[in-house]
């Protein structure tokens, strides 16, 4: 564990853990210490942090509210920062609604139906926070952030404020160019428009139910692999005869076969080998190799 407590404690106001355990951050519950789990109290103590990792060469991390990780048993080196209260500010201005990388996704398209405004209907029940939305095009049912999206405020490597406008930007299934960039996404501009409150809240019921009736309820961080082009790779998986495949506690779920579920106490090395597994059954069967949707973190991943 790398030591820089004292450092830390200079930079920050508010307490931070040390070799806390990522299983209780992660939707997935697994995952092995953070060296230093820290939440910054404001949007200056996140320009520190990252400054302050920048010229100590250490290690950073951030990361909403971790429903699209994995992380490893041997934990996070270095800085894990997330984004919680102080970057949970949602702002309408007519159609147009600013907010803040810490709030949570499903509160932002409840409170964006009660303004009367359309377009984040099938945001409802997708977990974890708008910044990670934003720079993964996170989506569902045919649309994804991408259409909303009409700029994004992000904090540079280099420690430097920048605006991005829509048009700058690229968006692809899953895919935002500022991926390539390791940003820190700070907030995010929509653009929604006026629609009629009780159509809004019927189509996000269903939407819900939806998921309520095909979606696991055991842990899991959402789909793990991409579609591959064309297909779906629920589909293949379950084809491919893998549906309730497990190792230890990690098992693809009996329900909707792109989840891998977490029974209780399943240990990274477990999911791992299911992850591994299936890959195997669907490549042997449809000549496919199958792209991980959920991000690995964490030393050894
Ligand atoms: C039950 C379930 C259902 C799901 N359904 C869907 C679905 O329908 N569609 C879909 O797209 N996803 C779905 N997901 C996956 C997940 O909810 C989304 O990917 C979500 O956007 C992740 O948000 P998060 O805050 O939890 O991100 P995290 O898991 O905390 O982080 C994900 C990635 O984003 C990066 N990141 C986080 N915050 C920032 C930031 N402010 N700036 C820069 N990078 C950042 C992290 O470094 C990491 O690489 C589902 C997950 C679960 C558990």
């Amino acid at each position: 564990m790398l030591n820089c407590k004292t450092g830390i404690e200079e930079l920050v106001s508010g307490p931070f853990m040390m070799k806390e355990p990522m299983k209780h951050h992660t939707s997935l519950k697994i995952g092995g210490p953070a060296d230093y789990l820290i939440i910054p109290q404001s949007q200056e103590e996140l320009e520190k942090l990252l400054l302050f990792s920048r010229n100590e060469f250490i290690p950073f991390f951030i990361m909403g509210a971790g429903t699209n990780l994995l992380v490893s048993d041997k934990g996070i080196r270095g800085l894990t920062v997330k984004l919680e209260k102080p970057f949970r500010h949602i702002r309408f201005d007519r159609e147009r609604v600013t907010v803040g990388a810490g709030a949570s996704l499903p509160m932002l398209s409840i409170k964006a139906s009660r303004a009367g405004l359309s377009g984040l209907e099938f945001a409802a029940g997708i977990p974890g926070t708008a910044g990670a939305a934003a720079i993964i095009n996170a989506g569902a049912y045919g649309s994804s952030m991408s259409d909303i999206i009409s700029s994004i405020k992000v904090l540079t490597w280099q420690g430097e404020i920048k605006i991005i406008s829509s048009r700058e930007l690229e968006f692809n299934y899953r895919y935002s160019s500022l991926l390539e960039e390791s940003w820190i996404v700070l907030e995010i501009g929509l653009d929604l428009v006026e629609g009629d409150y009780n159509k809004i809240k019927s189509r996000m019921e269903e939407l819900l139910e939806h998921r309520r009736l095909n979606h696991p309820i055991e842990p899991s961080a959402g789909s793990v692999f991409r579609n591959p082009q064309g297909k779906s790779a629920g589909k293949l998986i379950e084809e491919a005869g893998c549906k309730g495949l497990r190792v230890g506690d990690a098992q693809v779920s009996t329900k909707h076969a792109n989840f891998i579920v977490n029974l209780g106490n399943s240990r990274y090395i477990d999911y791992l080998e299911v992850i591994k597994k299936v890959r195997e059954k669907v490549k042997n069967k449809f000549g496919v190799l199958l792209e991980l949707e959920l991000n690995m973190v964490g030393e050894d991943s």
